[in-house]
């Protein structure tokens, strides 16, 4: 069975010594001593491995099941579930008057990257919650806060997202959904939602679903979407659960991967709802729940592709074949283990230097969160919206990969289901799809975001870029990683020339490059995040330590992501400014 070792010195590192949370003037980092959140992360790591990660097996093969119209979540979900709300793990970073305990959104990312990594599918319940509560916070009433927030932020309630219906994922101007004002303040709501994780089980007294519905006569498409607040069982004003609301669940979704979450098929008919936020407005107050959702399935790349490559590597070191052609390394041994062959080296390279630089990436990210919403800093919020597609959508891309790579280094032992490792390719292969599937994140990135503000947020990051290069363009330690960061960010600005000078004439000349250019930004953040990481080794080294290991092997890890992954933006940009002909070049009745 594959185990799960929480990889708290490494985030204490990204932490620490890469962002120096710390002495940050964002309100609330003061808290953030080493010993404080190195305490928190080792409580969270004991709960992960012992208690979520040897449920995630359990939870794949039972799956969730359907019986007379109630859904059961597989065996020791719900005792497990209570434990996480017992140790406030729920409500880590929500407001105190809720009940959560205000730290800082960056503790919970890399609490969050261990619970999913332990169990991605079991996660997914309390998730769902917080991204539903952040959206209540964010544009609920006071009443609605009081009334809902406080049961969600423990998980008594648990909360879901209602976008998808049968004939309208992406394009959710299609929606059918109907929503009718009742006079009273309340909505009936009535229609069809499909997929919907966390939909209903049996580990919370209630399930909140937040749905997206049209009011009739409202303007047509999305911008006649709005917001519901839509429980599954009505809550009188002084907060008791009373009788069931008219949503039943139709089916739980047979899939891939994820069996520990039910997927399911909402029915709602003339079910009672809350409009939450204003009319009409849906899609905006649905954002702030889903560019949350879309950090968090980005980080479920990252984290899928951690514990597969911990599993990969204990493998690689037990298993013999072969022999080492430079010499022996087990001469005891009918054979020396896998890990001594340079393929096999590869291929764990690729997945630490991934999985290290990923993690910095997204606790970057997270700390731009944090001083958009605690600072209220308008170009870190910026910032953050721009990379929002490429957190999710390159994180998913890569993780996916890397999970295949770690099910590689086992054969055909990966590929059965004796050592659990293909449950992590299955698991994470969702991540690429739902919260907008990639091509729709490149499409954002691309489309959208470049351009937001005038191309603010984007020229801000090449300065970034290109400052981080001038100031350490004489450090001789960094040799190795300030070239290969400038060459990647010039294949970066001059993708978006092309874009530029070619997208205007011929839009599928943007759009066709939409994805490389997801990729290239991808790796640019991850060179960043490696040059920044290798600058902070050099300094512990310098300033003495008492684990230079750590530090020389992180450097090590950096030069191979600089050398070996790096270059990968080149083919990107050549990719793009390729343009649209060879992609179009058919009419669709040639395929
Ligand atoms: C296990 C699971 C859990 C899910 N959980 C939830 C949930 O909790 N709540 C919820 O509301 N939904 C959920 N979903 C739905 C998920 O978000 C959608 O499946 C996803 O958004 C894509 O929609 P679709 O499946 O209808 O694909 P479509 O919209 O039909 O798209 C099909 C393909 O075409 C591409 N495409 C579409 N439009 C364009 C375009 N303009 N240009 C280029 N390419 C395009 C897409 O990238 C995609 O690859 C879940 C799905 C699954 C499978």
């Amino acid at each position: 069975m594959p185990t799960y070792r929480a990889p708290v010195k490494d985030m204490q590192f990204v932490l620490h010594d890469v962002l120096n949370v710390s002495g940050s003037d964002i309100p609330g980092y003061e808290e953030l001593e080493s010993d404080f959140t190195n305490a928190v992360l080792e409580e969270a790591g004991k709960l992960t491995s012992e208690v979520l990660a040897p449920l995630n097996v359990v939870g794949d093969t039972e799956g969730c099941r359907l019986e007379n119209g109630v859904v059961y979540t597989p065996t020791g979900f719900k005792d497990a579930f209570e434990q996480v709300k017992e140790g406030g793990w729920t409500g880590l970073d929500m407001p105190e008057e809720y009940g959560g305990q205000n730290m800082p959104y960056v503790l919970g990312t890399a609490v969050g990257e261990m619970f999913s990594s332990a169990n991605q599918a079991f996660t997914m319940y309390q998730g769902l919650t917080h991204g539903a509560a952040s959206a209540v916070l964010a544009h609920g009433t006071d009443d609605q806060k009081a009334k809902w927030l406080p049961k969600m932020v423990s998980c008594e309630w648990t909360g879901t997202m209602n976008l998808t219906e049968p004939h309208c994922g992406t394009d959710l101007g299609l929606m059918r959904t109907k929503a009718e004002p009742q006079g009273d303040g309340s909505y009936k709501i009535s229609g069809q939602k499909i997929f919907i994780s966390a939909g209903d089980h049996d580990m919370s007294d209630n399930v909140v679903h937040l749905v997206l519905a049209k009011i009739p006569g409202g303007p047509e498409g999305i911008k006649g979407v709005s917001l519901f607040i839509v429980p599954k069982f009505l809550v009188d004003d002084d907060g008791n659960v009373g009788a069931r609301n008219g949503v039943s669940v139709g089916n739980i979704e047979e899939k891939m991967g994820i069996h520990g979450n039910s997927t399911c098929v909402l029915n709602y008919d003339e079910a009672e709802g809350y409009l939450l936020g204003e009319e009409h407005k849906g899609m905006r107050a649905m954002f702030t729940m889903m560019n949350e959702a879309r950090i968090g399935v980005g980080m479920q790349g990252l984290s899928q592709a951690e514990v597969a490559y911990q599993n990969a590597v204990d493998y690689a070191k037990d298993r013999l074949q072969g022999r080492d052609v430079t010499g022996t390394k087990n001469p005891d041994g009918p054979a020396d283990p896998l890990i001594v062959h340079p393929d096999i080296r590869r291929s764990l390279m690729d997945q630490k230097s991934f999985a290290e630089g990923a993690r910095a990436f997204i606790l970057w990210g997270a700390t731009l969160i944090d001083a958009a919403h605690r600072k209220d800093d308008k170009d870190a919020d910026g910032l953050i919206s721009l990379m929002t597609p490429v957190i999710k959508g390159f994180l998913t891309d890569e993780g996916y990969d890397m999970t295949v790579l770690a099910q590689q280094v086992y054969g055909g032992h990966g590929y059965i289901e004796e050592h659990g490792m293909s449950q992590f390719t299955r698991d994470a292969r969702i991540a690429m799809i739902y919260e907008g599937a990639n091509g729709v994140q490149a499409l954002d990135l691309v489309g959208r975001k470049l351009g937001q503000d005038g191309g603010k947020h984007v020229m801000a990051f090449f300065e970034m870029v290109k400052d981080f290069c001038k100031e350490n363009s004489d450090d001789e330690g960094l040799k190795d990683f300030i070239e290969p960061l400038k060459a990647a960010s010039k294949d970066l600005q001059a993708a978006g020339m092309y874009f530029m000078q070619n997208g205007m004439k011929n839009p599928n000349n943007a759009l066709a490059g939409s994805y490389d250019f997801m990729h290239l930004f991808g790796h640019v953040c991850l060179g960043l995040m490696w040059a920044k990481m290798a600058k902070a080794s050099n300094a512990a080294l310098a300033a003495g330590t008492d684990d230079a290991a750590f530090y020389e092997t992180k450097l090590t890890t950096g030069r191979y992501y600089m050398a070996r992954r790096l270059p990968a933006t080149a083919m990107h940009l050549a990719r793009i400014q390729s343009g649209a002909d060879t992609v179009m070049g058919l009419d669709a009745e040639a395929f």
